[in-house]
């Protein structure tokens, strides 16, 4: 198998086709220190273009989240027929928080819970992401 690739470029790190070591990308400035989401050649802070690639952490806390009811509108490729979810916004160790949908039911979130990245492969090939609760990661 082969042809994965990010649902995003240069949003993801490590061997996309074999799923080892998979992570989410980031980019650290070394001037002001700032963590963000994907590979970018400017610090979105401060402009500048001393910044390094990194892996960000596996683990996160969900900070909030909403649940969403209705799919998405354009071309949803979520679960068919679709079911609710929940979107957490999650707090990452690296000092940013990621927007992403969370893999237990809805009822089952808690703010402040702990949430470890899950990486997902469609069936096309893209690799999509989610956070699962700490402990049931490799429960699915
Ligand atoms: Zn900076």
């Amino acid at each position: 198998m082969s042809g994965r690739r990010a649902v995003r470029d240069g949003l993801l790190v490590g061997n996309l086709e074999t799923g080892e070591e998979v992570a989410l990308a980031g980019t650290g400035c070394r001037i002001c220190g700032e963590v963000t989401l994907g590979q970018n050649r400017l610090c979105p802070n401060c402009g500048g273009e001393e910044v390094e690639p990194l892996a960000l952490s596996a683990k996160g806390k969900v900070w909030t989240y909403t649940v969403v009811r209705y799919p998405p509108p354009g071309d949803y490729k979520g679960a068919d027929p679709f079911r609710p979810f929940a979107l957490g916004l999650v707090e990452l160790p690296d000092g940013l928080r990621v927007l992403a949908p969370l893999s237990c039911a809805p009822e089952q979130v808690r703010i402040g819970m702990d949430v470890v990245f899950q990486p997902r492969v469609r069936p096309d090939g893209v690799i999509q992401f989610e956070y699962a609760p700490a402990g049931e990661e490799a429960a699915q």
